[in-house]
């Protein structure tokens, strides 16, 4: 007997149908002897409408209301699982992140999970009941609920693990594990068996949101064991696994290609080329909360250097605003933006060890003639700026350079 906290996402939870199907599988798990804590998201689309209803009242809703009032998606879902259990004759309760208590801290919209009171969870498993908890919630000292982001039901379902000591977080969704790209962008995208925490903090960060990024990192740091699996078919899934000793991993040098459309360059053209520039620049821009990713600089001949970053498309007004103050004060000549960019990144332990990755990226970019706009390294990742309209060419053409393709399936 094993105890299995499973999250469902928002497709796998979409419909009444959809729910009804969810209890049929944790019915089954159930009646196999396993312990059950479920963590939900709400109904797919209903955080987006949500949204929707907040703007269409006010451009700047307070982050308190705003998480008061999408938290209610995951609390819908919560009663309609445990009404279709019941019917199922199996046991089960609903709690709210407030309930449980799952205390974040104050930061509205993106609070992170301080500790997890797993008392009334217990008692309920003991007297043979199924948990189920409203993912992407919790509340604060002062009883203010708070949420934790978008895609944040993930990371209830890892830290509800975690704070049990589960057996296994599986994380059900409407693909069958994790792939080597998004595979609503290439068709011949392959599930990988399994990828390292490492690798799976990487593709989450440089765009593939199949998990948020939280999770991993919250898995990665207690241990989760965790599973990525698809809730409409059955299957292994995909394992994020500690080891990397694996013969299998070793041989492969790029595991994943994760991409996103979220950032924005910024270029402030003609900074003097003098001690404290940079720091001047982008000092303002990190006290304003705003996250810079890539940053590159050129350095011309007249003694004036070009500073350019990316942000989130969402700062770039406000990031400009700044600058203007800044340059003025700095003599820089002029700041442009540009939001048309995607982001490329290949990621992969076996890069550590293998020389040549990045001239194999940059041949098959230049191969389908896409111009790199700003490059970034890490260990295990290299991440390309390039023009947006380029970027599923760029993804399927990666792809193929690094041998992820499916093979063909064999005649029989
Ligand atoms: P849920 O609602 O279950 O949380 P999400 O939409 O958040 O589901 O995440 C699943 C989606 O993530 C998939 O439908 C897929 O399009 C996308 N995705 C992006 N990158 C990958 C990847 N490397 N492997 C699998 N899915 C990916
Ligand atoms: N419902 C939330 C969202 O749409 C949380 C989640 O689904 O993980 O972002
Ligand atoms: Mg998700």
């Amino acid at each position: 007997m094993s105890l299995f906290v499973q999250k469902y996402g928002g497709t796998s939870v979409g419909t009444v149908e959809r729910i009804e199907a969810v209890a049929d599988k944790i019915t089954k798990f159930k009646a196999e002897g396993h312990d059950m804590v479920i963590a939900v998201s709400a109904m797919s689309g209903e955080t987006n409408r949500l949204l929707g209803l907040a703007s269409s009242i006010s451009d700047n809703p307070t982050p308190r209301e705003l998480d008061v009032l999408v938290s209610t998606g995951e609390q819908v879902t919560i009663a309609l699982l445990c009404m279709a259990l019941h019917k199922r004759g199996v046991e089960a309760r609903s709690y709210t992140g407030q309930q449980v208590k799952i205390l974040t801290d104050s930061a509205h919209t993106k609070a992170r999970i301080q500790d997890i009171d797993v008392s009334n969870m217990r008692a309920d498993l003991s007297a043979g009941r199924v948990v189920v908890v409203a993912g992407f919630q919790g509340v604060d000292e002062d009883g203010n609920i708070t949420t934790l982001g978008r895609g944040g039901s993930d990371t209830t379902g890892v830290a509800l693990a975690a704070a049990l000591k589960a057996d296994e977080c599986q994380i059900y969704t409407d693909v069958d594990g994790v792939y080597t790209t998004d595979p609503r962008v290439v068709s011949g995208a392959r599930r990988l068996e399994k990828i390292t925490f490492e690798e799976m903090l990487e593709m989450a960060s440089q765009g593939s949101k199949v998990l948020q990024i939280r999770s991993v990192e919250f898995a990665g740091k207690y241990n989760v064991p965790l599973r990525v699996l698809s809730s409409f078919k059955d299957g292994p899934g995909t394992l994020i696994s500690l080891e990397e000793d694996d013969a299998s991993m070793e041989q492969v040098v790029v595991s994943g290609i994760a991409f996103n459309r979220d950032e924005a360059k910024v270029t402030v053209i003609g900074v003097p080329d003098t001690p404290g520039a940079a720091a001047r620049i982008l000092a303002p821009i990190g006290e304003a909360n705003i996250e810079v990713d890539v940053i590159v600089q050129n350095i011309s001949a007249d003694n004036t250097t070009d500073l350019t970053f990316t942000v989130h498309r969402n700062d770039v007004e406000k990031a400009k605003a700044i600058l203007k103050v800044v340059c003025d004060e700095l003599g820089a000549k002029d700041i442009k933006s540009d939001a048309k960019i995607a982001k490329v990144s290949i990621v992969g332990v076996g890069m550590r060890s293998h020389a040549g990755v990045a001239s194999t990226m940059f041949s098959a970019l230049a191969n389908e003639n896409i111009n790199i706009q700003m490059i970034t390294t890490s260990e295990i990742k290299i991440a390309v700026i390039i023009e947006e309209r380029y970027l599923e060419l760029a993804v399927r053409s990666l792809h193929s350079a690094f041998g992820l393709d499916a093979q063909p399936q064999e005649e029989s």
